[in-house]
């Protein structure tokens, strides 16, 4: 007989107080919610997740036993279209986490205008020790247990962190199959053969790049020479250090888990990428001096670009951060307890629901050419990306000077005030 073991969360306790990332989601909402003065029955909508799933995925190991993993799925707000975002599959994903994620994905495509509500899906489990045929099973579990949200106008989920193209093909097989027909629609992020976007891949990169300039010219600089550090080297870090050095900055500093690397001169971002792919993680790199992680985020750049995970730059460190642009390639890398210190040291935040907005922009695109059966060449996807990030950025801008608050201040009040409007406009069924 197998032996069933549930897979519990190693650190369950590890968002105590000041770090939970709801609450951190929730603290700029609150400040958002009474510079509009929003009306206090739709608060109490907008401060609530329309829907939270959680489910228990028996998956048969390689070894031939079942483990028993925990999945969950939270639809933050619906009322702009149908729910959009990342699956992530991580040992540290709680339901606080999800849910905050899935609120940020609510407001960051508010931000950027595109017709999608917000929700984010997790597993708890350490994809790093598992096979793919492991992987692929438990993917095609947690889709089934979701069949009844899942779908093109109901719910549109996407990589995150340490899922990718592939995860998302199981993904849309396996919906496809309980449907009888195939849906391309149903998820983005798939590979270029199967319905996937040109450029997809490199958006939240890309939109990264492009809010660095834009928040640099905003201050009348230019990214050509200025010195960028990256933290974490994965879709988005990497690719965005890349884009960043190809327009004229200096990558001096990138780091994955395994450690930082720093090079006052700058490092060749390809020749590190190479690097990783032969050696899994960066650390060991010849050219550049090895960093502590602790030490990571205060070296000394022109702007920073934490695309890790959350709780990054704390009240800890805030103080000692060097660099004057901060650009959130991550969702929630800033505690809410560092905003005011970073204000008042005048360093610029583009934050996280902006910031990172390219990728969920270029998964609009994916699923608006699944939708029409055309798709467009990467120009075409770059040009209309780059609009919308430019735009985006501007009425962000905008609505922090109107009100006289940060960005993300700005960015929170934009996008409360896009989704209060379609709450007005729909009335309450009741
Ligand atoms: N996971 C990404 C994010 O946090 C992309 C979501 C999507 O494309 O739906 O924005």
């Amino acid at each position: 007989m197998t032996e069933t073991k549930q897979i519990i969360h190693p650190d369950k306790d590890r968002f105590l107080g000041d770090e939970n990332p709801f609450e951190q989601m929730m603290s700029r909402f609150d400040v958002a919610a009474s510079l509009l003065k929003l009306d206090p029955g739709l608060y109490k909508v907008l401060r609530n997740p329309e829907k939270q799933v959680i489910v228990s995925l028996p998956v048969m190991m390689d070894s031939g036993e079942t483990e028993v993993f925990t999945g969950y799925r939270v639809l933050y707000n619906t009322s702009r279209g149908p729910a959009k975002g990342g699956i992530r599959f991580d040992l540290g994903v709680t339901l606080d986490e999800v849910r905050a994620l899935a609120a940020w994905m609510t407001w960051k495509c508010a931000v950027v205008n595109i017709p999608f509500g917000g929700s984010k899906g997790g597993v708890i489990c350490d994809p790093l020790s598992m096979s793919p045929g492991e992987l692929e099973r438990l993917t095609r579990r947690y889709t089934a247990s979701l069949i009844a949200i899942l779908g093109p106008d109901s719910d549109v989920p996407a990589p995150d962190v340490n899922t990718n193209e592939r995860v998302m093909a199981w993904i849309m097989d396996t919906y496809s199959m309980h449907k009888r027909h195939t849906v391309t629609s149903v998820v983005t992020g798939k590979p270029l053969e199967m319905g996937g976007s040109a450029g997809r891949r490199e958006a939240t990169g890309r939109g990264c790049m492009i809010m660095a300039r834009e928040a640099l010219a905003h201050l009348g600089r230019s990214l050509k020479g200025s010195k960028v550090v990256v933290q974490g080297f994965g879709n988005v870090g990497s690719i965005a250090a890349q884009l960043l050095q190809q327009e004229g900055a200096v990558v001096v500093g990138v780091s994955d888990v395994s450690g930082g690397l720093y090079r006052e001169g700058g490092l060749d971002v390809n020749d590190v990428i190479a690097w990783r792919e032969a050696h899994r993680y960066v650390a060991g790199y010849p050219k550049a001096d090895p960093v502590k992680n602790e030490e990571f985020l205060t070296l000394p750049c022109d702007v920073l670009l934490p695309a890790a995970l959350e709780n990054q730059i704390t009240k800890r460190n805030a103080a000692d951060i060097k660099a004057k642009v901060i650009i959130e390639g991550a969702n929630g890398p800033t505690a809410a307890a560092a905003d005011e210190i970073l204000d008042r040291k005048g360093v610029f935040v583009v934050p996280d629901i902006l910031a990172n907005a390219g990728g969920v922009t270029v998964s609009y695109f994916e699923w608006v050419q699944d939708r029409d059966g055309y798709f467009w060449t990467e120009e075409v996807v770059n040009q209309r990306l780059e609009e919308i990030m430019v735009r985006s950025f501007r009425h962000v801008l905008e609505m922090s000077q109107k009100h006289q608050v940060n960005m993300r201040i700005g960015a929170y009040t934009l996008a409360i005030q896009r989704v209060a409007a379609v709450h007005k406009l729909r009335g309450m069924y009741a």
